[in-house]
């Protein structure tokens, strides 16, 4: 059995440093040497398309092998086409491929991995599990999550784009936003109103929907940091099979909810550098002389406290997922921490940067900061936004009275705004 088992968990995870070595070197230590190398400090990646598609095959071929491993899906359940291990052997993999350096994953490949795939295997019908979920866990096929919408991003269960029974098809109109990576995707995971009469979260369901039918139309969001790494998505009266329902009608809110807690159990999804650490920050300090200055060293200060913060509360909630515990309140802790010292490290840059920060004069890494300092705001939103990590905290580790809830009518009666 093995659950829990130490002497097993030790052997499998020799068996996973010994596979990860056949596919990928070492990973080596990643703070710039001012001056040195292709100084990469962005937090949202810009390339051209055509540099996307060949990073996004890199990445897949990597996931493929992954997948044929074994280690694709590890804490899925055997029925569902995963492993079937406990949760602290997804953790032990993600240490152990974190030594290596394997492709760093993108948001694309989380989404249709570690939320789509996993949708797919727990709440498809057969035939959907055989067409979808191992494409979609092994990355032969893409799919972009469309939950958000203008209108419904933190209040994602007031979402109006229409699902209307036509026959055997389903007719869906409307605007998805914010999706990230479509314009690479082949599908979308896509959650649509079927029911105006019952309570917002009573009347949604959930779809998968081929991203070339007629009547989608995906247009990329230029970013002010430069790539176009989301999508505006249209739905023009599409035709949709109610074969590619995933769950039952008017019960999408309930794979919404499961599909957003994969998120957070998904089995590791390959290290990716987001943006300047507080490492990076001490070496740009010493390169502009200002490492003595004492409002200087308490920014340092103050941002390495928080980095070995995150780092604690990262550890923290990886043990509590290792011992089957959801991590709770402390993933808030966890993801309010990160976005903060994200925003601190680059304002300590730009205070240090001064007017070349905006004003780029071409030297080393002036710019790489810039990049930072432009993608940090997107983290402060992109997964629960740091107020709604606030009000989980207070409600849930502080017991503060929850807040007012003035959306029990049915959804058709709710002012919109
Ligand atoms: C990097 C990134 C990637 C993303 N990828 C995807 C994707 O692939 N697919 C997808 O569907 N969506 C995606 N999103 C969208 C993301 O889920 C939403 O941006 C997020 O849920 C916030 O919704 P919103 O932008 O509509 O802001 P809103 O919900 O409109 O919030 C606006 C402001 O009001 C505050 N606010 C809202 N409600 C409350 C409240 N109850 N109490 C206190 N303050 C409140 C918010 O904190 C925020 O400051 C992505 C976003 C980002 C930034």
């Amino acid at each position: 059995m093995a659950d829990h088992d130490p002497e097993h968990l030790a052997a499998w995870r020799a068996e996973v440093r010994t596979w990860l070595a056949t596919v990928a070197p070492p990973r080596t230590e990643e703070v710039f040497e001012w001056g040195v190398g292709d100084p990469r400090l962005h937090i949202f990646v810009s390339m051209s398309h055509d540099e996307e598609v060949a990073f996004l095959e890199r990445v897949r071929e990597y996931r493929r092998q992954r997948f044929d491993a074994g280690y694709g899906a590890i804490s899925l359940p055997e029925e569902f086409g995963g492993a079937g291990l406990p949760s602290v052997y997804s953790v032990a993999f993600a240490d152990e491929e974190r030594e290596f350096a394997v492709p760093p994953s993108s948001e694309i490949i989380s989404v249709t991995t570690g939320l789509v795939g996993a949708a797919v295997s727990v709440f498809g019908t057969p035939e959907q599990r055989e067409r979808f979920a191992t494409a979609f866990l092994r990355t032969d096929l893409l799919c972009a999550q469309l939950f958000s919408e203008p209108g419904a991003g933190s209040d994602l269960a007031g979402l109006a784009t229409k699902a209307v029974r036509d026959g055997d098809d389903w007719l869906i109109t409307g605007q998805k936003i914010w999706s990230s990576n479509a314009q690479f995707a082949e599908y979308g995971f896509l959650l649509a109103r079927t029911n105006p009469d019952v309570v917002k979260q009573g009347g949604i369901t959930a779809f998968i929907v081929p991203l070339d039918a007629p009547g989608v139309e995906i247009r990329p969001i230029r970013q002010m940091s430069g790539p176009s790494s989301f999508n505006e998505v249209w739905f023009d009266q599409v035709r949709v099979p109610d074969s590619l329902r995933i769950g039952d009608v008017d019960a999408g809110w309930k794979v919404a909810q499961a599909t957003l807690g994969f998120e957070r159990t998904s089995s590791g999804s390959g290290h990716r550098r987001k943006g300047g650490t507080a490492d990076d920050l001490v070496e740009l300090a010493r390169h502009l002389g200002v490492n003595e200055d004492p409002v200087v060293r308490q920014q340092l200060a103050d941002v390495y406290i928080r980095t070995r913060l995150h780092a604690a509360m990262v550890a923290k909630v990886a043990r509590a997922t290792a011992s089957g515990d959801k991590p709770g309140p402390a993933g808030s802790l966890g993801k309010l921490l990160a976005s903060d010292n994200m925003v601190r490290i680059g304002d300590a840059a730009a205070s240090m940067l001064g007017s070349a920060m905006v004003a780029d004069t071409g030297e080393w890494g002036e710019f790489a900061w810039t990049e930072h300092v432009l993608g940090a705001p997107g983290y402060r939103l992109a997964g629960g936004t740091d107020e709604i990590q606030r009000n989980i905290i207070a409600e849930r580790v502080l017991d503060l009275p929850a807040e007012q809830r003035m959306d029990k009518a049915p959804f058709k009666d709710l002012a919109k705004s």
